[in-house]
């Protein structure tokens, strides 16, 4: 199956953005690599209740990471969801690498040419290309397109690329799809992400997609392969 137009995709994203308002989202780099690292598989309300404990109890800095009590960190990780200790381990690595960064990571990153500071976000635990270009593009270190699993999601079924062999391979060739489909400005990928990881939360869901009630079920792929309805 072959990609879709550039302006099939740019329809898909002008006409998505006209039903999900954008999240207001984060935009440090160290809280945005924080907040992906808060807990695991917990929805958005859980997530933002636990980083703000997070900022309460031990504060957003590297340093205040690096020395806060293995035992408040502990505490807080328990209500995160599985893997407790091994999130606790993965703070204290965030706090050690921002702390050698200089403790000011989006000073630290705009010091740096874009392929090194690109390879400083991947220091991070859990952090991989996903992660990184989320951070650059949010933090406005760098205009460039970013997807996270639901967005991604939402474009393969879609047929905006053709489903490739591994999780990475589908990543990078949606964000190629993007790249070459979208406006080269922040505003325009920033919707991208957001109206993209909107709808694959919404109604493109992973395992029951609500395609009846779908804006994009007339030029969706997945529509036509399945006969969802
Ligand atoms: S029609 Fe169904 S599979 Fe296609 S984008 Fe909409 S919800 Fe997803």
């Amino acid at each position: 199956m072959a990609c879709k137009s550039v302006s099939d995709v740019r329809t898909v994203i002008a006409r998505l953005t006209r039903i999900y308002r954008p999240a207001r989202a984060l935009s440090e780099p160290l809280q945005l690599i924080l907040w992906e690292n808060i807990g695991y598989l917990i929805d958005d309300e859980r997530r933002a209740t636990l980083f703000a404990e997070f900022k309460e109890r031990v504060g957003l800095t590297g340093s205040d990471i690096a020395r806060a009590p293995r035992s408040v960190l502990l505490d807080i990780a328990k209500r995160g969801g599985m893997n407790a200790a091994t999130r606790v381990e993965r703070w204290r690595a965030i706090g050690e690498v921002a702390t050698a960064a200089g403790d000011d990571l989006r000073a630290a990153l705009r010091a740096l040419p874009l392929r090194k500071a690109r390879a400083l976000i991947k220091k991070f635990p859990a952090i991989g290309d996903p992660g990184a270009d989320k951070v650059l593009l949010l933090s406005g270190i760098d205009s460039r397109p970013a997807l996270e699993s639901n967005g991604l999601r939402v474009m393969l079924r879609l047929g905006i690329c053709p489903e490739q062999r591994s999780y990475a391979a589908n990543y990078h060739a949606a964000v190629a799809v993007l790249k070459a489909a979208g406006k080269p400005t922040r505003k325009w990928y920033m919707s991208a992400y957001s109206a993209l990881r909107a709808h694959g939360q919404a109604v493109c869901k992973r395992s029951s997609p609500l395609c009846v009630a779908c804006p994009l079920d007339a030029i969706c792929a997945h529509v036509r392969l399945s006969g969802a309805y």
